[in-house]
């Protein structure tokens, strides 16, 4: 069987850990609509990002 050479290390094993709890991406709320966004995302909503309109959106 085979058998590690050393024990893990703290850090190692806690940057395992840490990787096994990760939760996905934190969702941010857009400033102008308060829609959720992805972080370092246009809006999908309204098409704003850093409080500047980059993209054009359909108005309903
Ligand atoms: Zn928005």
């Amino acid at each position: 069987m085979a058998v590690p050479k050393r024990k893990t290390s703290r850090a190692q094993r806690r940057q395992r850990k840490a990787a096994n709890r990760y939760e996905g991406v934190q969702a941010t709320y857009c400033p102008n609509c308060s829609a959720p966004v992805e972080p370092h995302r246009v809006c999908t909503a309204c098409g704003f990002y850093d409080g500047k309109q980059v993209l054009a959106v359909e108005s309903k």
